[in-house]
């Protein structure tokens, strides 16, 4: 007898073990499935039936059944309904995610599945549910080809459109489509044609999100061709890139998942050593997976990527289309793709034998997933790296703390520098704009005289200009105008976060709070600022600026990119044309603009305010600061024009500030990691941040406070050296949308298991109706 594991394919917090079921002696029906690992299969589940995967099988002799079940209480399943999606090794990934990361196994699964492509149960009528097929399943197109009687084709004398479509086809195929786009309604004339035996036609699959003009869908592996593609050359490398590449060809022949990490400023040709190490992965008979952040996943990078491996090339994120995704997926698994290049969701595609998996930009905080499991790509690269015995590749000019840490750390890091920019030229100058002596000055302009003078300067001589407007988070806080003090926690050395409704100020690491000030307490200035200004107002300002200035006016576009003016398909793309194609112009945008831009008449780059990142309660902020300016400024100054950079802040003495203008990462690290130690936080520490939400305060408040007392309690009895249980505190953003969200802290020394010891607690916690509760392992914020 066999017994299928199956996770129900429902929505649920749970920390879900697997059901039961038996698997039916007889075979599938012709054209339906087999019950395997990785397929979705119909159980009966209560009164009705269920959908869920299979993640584990297993044979017994007869009248057995599995530990702790009872034989003659397990239901059959009723039958598969689709394809395997994933493997014995996909089932494992989705069992180590949901141990790992603390989230329901029905959310790992669901990773591994093809988008909008599963089967589903739907509510018909009262008390009846029936499956629907996947929203997206496949598609085709006909195609006209020439028949047998083609050559000797005599239209007759009014037989126009006949001879009119023979004569398009004797260039070749062609899609009925294209034919009806030219010639008007052409189906009753293509079936005249088809009966005399002039033409053919035929159906073939059409895959969805291949660029026009493309190959159609490859027949298999070994169709490779880089027709239709712009190919991208293929420079010989620099000692510092070919001595990167020999270090990530031998960590992936090594086959143990050791990690490389790419640590190269912006233009050193980090891109080029992925493309020439995927290509000796292609050689030795493996294939690669690269993660770009999604905001860089622009048909520019897909296309240096397609120009030097062409069809092979899959592509998947979250901006294509439902049926886009499920071609790629389909494509993928057919094993014709040799190379996926993606977002970090890419890293579940079927693509088999696996010998490189490369992030890039590996700082970057789209790598953690922000929904159940909370997941982390470069981790679970990582670990995906060493069952697949592959390498990871982790590329960035500001890696991360962790990364950094790893390599210093773990004999199985390695960590290559590439100093230079590929193309000799200098990173630009940085120059730090100290806000507060230009108030002084009896200016309350958001820019400084010399911002106001470097942009009068670059575009009346026909150049550009890159504006960021640091926008991250909501979270405000009080500045003030006249010194530049910030109000901050008594014992936790973070900002304070002010709330509007109440006027106070709160600590959200220990709950301090404090009646926001009418004055600032340093310097008795009645200008205290909430800061948070929007990208809109600086460009209605901006505007008032540029007319006025001589030599610029109202011609110079202004091109302003943020969570407003993106949100259409395709309009990212379309302002970065728009800002390309102009002469002198200024790109104005929040941290969307600092990645994987590359405009060589970009002269000039301005941080307007650098520091209100730093001064989010977060233990990262200033990391990130850090490598927002660090990256933004690598946007000055990339081809043959000199560049500069304009830093504007009222931190002009903070540490990263001057770290980040000064490219001295060293100094950086000096001020930083102690303060990590001391506080206990990452590197030092594992994290776990339990979240707490849900749309009855009380109820939230209530909850919060009895979870930490349970992980109190967990904590104790483990008797763990250095464990700590913070109380549960309200979030930062303490109610959004009109739920209430608390959370609270657990940490634990390096050598410690968090996952393994939280696990029991939320296996057996039971789950309530009126409150959500979710864990972030290794949370990206705090
Ligand atoms: P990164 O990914 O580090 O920002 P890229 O790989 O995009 O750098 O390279 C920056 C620029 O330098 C690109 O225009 C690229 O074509 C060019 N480049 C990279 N490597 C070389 C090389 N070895 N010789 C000449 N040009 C190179
Ligand atoms: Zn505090
Ligand atoms: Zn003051």
């Amino acid at each position: 007898m066999r017994f299928a594991s199956v996770i129900l394919d429902i929505p649920t917090q749970a920390l879900d073990a697997p059901y039961t079921y038996a698997v039916p002696e007889a075979p599938a029906e012709a054209g339906g499935y087999d019950v395997e690992v990785g397929c979705a299969v119909l159980v009966p589940f209560g009164h009705r039936q269920a959908v869920g995967f299979v993640v584990g099988l297993q044979e017994l002799p007869d009248g057995e059944a599995p530990a702790g079940i009872d034989a003659a209480k397990v239901k059959p399943v009723v039958r598969a309904v689709s394809p395997a999606y994933f493997d014995e090794e996909g089932a494992a990934c989705a069992q180590w995610l949901s141990e790992r990361y603390l989230a329901p196994l029905s959310s790992c699964v669901r990773l591994f599945t093809p988008p909008g492509g599963v089967p589903r149960m739907v509510r018909a009528q009262a008390g009846y549910w029936r499956l629907e097929e996947p929203a997206v399943g496949e598609v085709d197109d006909r195609w006209v080809l020439p028949g047998a009687a083609f050559d000797g084709f005599e239209p007759r004398k009014n037989a126009v459109k006949q001879a009119s479509i023979v004569e398009a086809l004797q260039a070749g195929e062609l899609r009925v489509a294209e034919l009806a786009a030219e010639f008007g309604a052409v189906s009753s004339t293509l079936k005249a044609l088809e009966k005399q035996g002039v033409v053919r036609i035929e159906r073939r699959r059409r895959m969805r999100g291949m660029p026009p003009g493309s190959p159609g869908v490859p027949e298999g592996p070994g169709t490779s061709g880089t027709s239709g593609f712009t190919p991208s050359p293929k420079p010989p490398l620099t000692a510092g890139q070919a001595s990167a590449l020999a270090a990530i060809d031998a960590a992936r022949e090594r086959g143990a998942g050791e990690v490389v990490l790419v640590d190269g400023v912006t233009g050193s040709g980090k891109t080029e050593v992925y493309l020439q190490a995927i290509e000796a992965a292609l050689a030795a008979g493996r294939t690669a997976c690269v993660l770009v952040p999604e905001i860089s996943l622009t048909p520019q990078t897909v296309g240096r990527f397609r120009g030097r491996f062409g069809d092979t090339v899959a592509v998947m994120h979250s901006r294509m289309g439902a049926g886009e995704r499920y071609d790629q997926w389909d494509f993928i698994r057919s094993g014709a793709a040799r190379v996926v290049v993606g977002a970090r969701s890419a890293l579940f595609t079927p693509l088999a034998n696996v010998g490189l998996i490369v992030i890039d930009e590996e700082h970057e905080g789209s790598y953690k997933q922000d929904s159940a499991p909370r997941y982390h790509a470069r981790d679970v690269a990582v670990w995906m790296a060493r069952r697949a015995g592959a390498a990871v590749v982790l590329g960035s000019a500001t890696p991360s703390i962790e990364a950094l840490y790893a390599c210093a750390k773990d004999p199985r890091w390695h960590h290559v520098e590439l100093p230079e920019r590929a193309n000799g030229r200098p990173l630009p100058a940085v120059q730090v704009v100290d806000m507060a002596k230009e108030f002084g000055g009896g200016s309350r302009s958001m820019f400084s005289r010399a911002l106001s003078r470097a942009l009068a300067e670059e575009l009346a001589a026909g150049r550009k200009a890159v504006l960021l407007l640091n926008q991250r988070g909501f979270a405000k806080f009080l500045l003030c105008r006249e010194c530049g003090f910030v109000p901050e926690c008594p014992s936790c050395s973070t900002s304070l976060t002010f709330h509007e409704r109440g006027n106070f100020l709160i600590c959200h690491h220990c709950g301090y709070r404090v009646t926001a000030p009418p004055a600032c307490p340093e310097c008795g200035s009645p200008y205290l600022k909430k800061f948070g200004a929007g990208t809109q107002r600086v460009e209605a300002d901006l505007r008032v600026l540029l007319d006025a200035t001589p030599g610029v006016g109202p011609g110079v576009p202004i091109v302003r990119m943020d969570a407003d003016t993106t949100g259409g398909k395709g309009a990212h793309q379309r302002l970065l044309e728009e800002f390309a194609a102009a002469d002198a112009a200024v790109l104005l945008g929040t941290q969307m603009i600092a990645k994987g831009l590359d405009f060589e008449d970009v002269t000039l780059v301005g941080v307007i305010n650098a520091d209100t990142m730093l001064r989010l309660p977060d233990y990262r902020a200033a990391e990130r600061t850090f490598a927002l300016v660090e990256q933004v400024a690598g946007r000055a100054g990339r081809a043959e024009l000199p560049g500069r950079v304009l830093v504007q802040t009222y931190e002009a003495d903070a540490a990263p500030i001057r770290a980040a203008a000064a490219y001295d990462r060293a100094l950086f690290l000096r001020d930083e990691l102690p303060k990590r130690r001391m506080l206990r936080y990452p590197p030092y520490v594992h994290m776990a941040n339990v979240l707490v939400w849900g749309k009855d305060e009380e109820a939230v408040r209530t909850s919060a406070a009895a979870l930490y007392e349970g992980l109190a309690a967990r904590v104790r009895d483990y008797g763990g050296e250095g464990w700590d249980v913070l109380p549960a505190t309200p979030c930062v953003l303490a109610k959004l949308r009109g739920t209430y969200r608390w959370h609270l802290v657990v940490k634990c020394p390096l050598d410690g298991d968090l996952s393994g010891v939280l696990l029991p607690y939320f296996r057996a916690r039971k789950l309530e109706r009126e409150v959500n509760v979710a864990v972030d392992m290794d949370p990206d914020d705090l």
